[in-house]
């Protein structure tokens, strides 16, 4: 992901562009193939912008996705089919993307359907299998959505966004609403199908522990931003950028001899529609210096793949 812009037009009450909300701002990450990069941060930071943005559910307002070294955003027609049939979307609530009135069989074979793979045949033999690989069985076929828990609907919102043999998932929240207990079991589904499947995964969530947990890479967003990204442990045990270092000490450390600084922060996440100017943190930042409310921070490689958008480094 390379520059990512989202921005959205405001209109005013006579139609015209009163402004942008600057949702997703030059966001640059490299997801590898098998792997999980999480992205992290408050509600409305822009996580879940940049998630769609980049699958093309959104039109992207600048920036390029390139994958597998093309940039799909310019890609049209058959071609954009065909790699819409690998980056795929698993959503918060896997209910609202199934339709109450339709069996679990069809909901599975509809991606099929809608892409003319197989005959009628091939598509519940498919559907068979999916139910398999998320747990489920045979007799599971012919229920309907409402028949399903929160958890098992999330397990078969799985299995249709694998229908297609996908090598990217991007995963929004997708534990969020489910209970702790049950949450283990679908980021262990996760962890299954990504070994057998050599998926990769783009993880957008605000749980840190469910992030750290599945994440081999983690970006932090602020307000459009990508304030910080490193390897997993690295961000955890060597966090640099202050907001990062915030949202981590709100987080209970396991071990009581480990002293961590604690970082409350005061004040609300300004408006999109009005960030500050130079660093989009400084309003919040107990470390503000003079530079931060004019100047944008430049994007600094600490360490390998260890990147972080602040003035305190440079
Ligand atoms: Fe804080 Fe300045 Fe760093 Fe922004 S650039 S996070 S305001 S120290
Ligand atoms: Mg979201």
């Amino acid at each position: 992901v390379r520059g990512l812009q989202k921005h959205f037009p405001v209109k005013s009450g006579f139609g015209w562009t009163k402004g942008y909300i600057r949702a997703v701002n030059s966001v640059s990450f490299d997801i590898q193939e098998g792997q999980t990069y999480g992205l992290v941060g408050e509600s409305g930071c822009g996580k879940s912008t940049t998630g769609r943005t980049i699958l093309k559910l959104l039109e992207p307002t600048g920036g390029e996705v390139l994958y597998q070294g093309r940039n799909i955003f310019s890609l049209k027609g058959a071609a954009m089919r065909e790699v819409r049939r690998e980056l795929q979307m698993v959503f918060q609530d896997p209910y609202s993307s199934m339709d109450p009135k339709k069996r679990i069989g069809y909901t599975l074979e509809e991606p099929l359907l809608i892409h003319g793979q197989g005959g009628a045949r091939e598509r519940t033999e498919r559907a068979l299998e999916l139910l398999d690989k998320v747990g489920f069985s045979r007799e599971h076929y012919d229920r309907f959505p409402h028949e399903f828990s929160g958890g098992q609907r999330q397990r078969l919102g799985l299995a249709r966004a694998l229908a297609l043999n996908p090598k990217l998932i991007v995963c929004d929240e997708p534990v969020s609403a489910l209970d702790v207990s049950i949450q283990s079991q679908v980021i262990n589904l996760l962890q299954e199908l990504q070994r057998e499947l050599k998926l990769s995964y783009l993880f957008v969530a605000h749980d840190l522990s469910v992030v750290r947990h599945i994440s081999d890479h983690v970006g932090v967003m602020y307000l459009g931003e990508l304030v910080e990204q490193a390897p997993t442990e690295q961000l955890f045990s060597s966090p640099l950028h202050p907001y990062t270092k915030s949202l981590l000490s709100a987080v209970p450390v396991p071990n009581p001899r480990v002293k961590r600084e604690r970082i409350i922060l005061s004040g609300d996440v300004p408006s999109p529609l009005h960030p500050p100017s130079g660093c989009v943190f400084h309003t919040r930042c107990p470390y503000v210096l003079d530079r931060c409310r004019t100047e944008r921070p430049l994007k600094l490689t600490v360490a390998t793949g260890h990147e972080v958008q602040c003035h305190l480094y440079q």
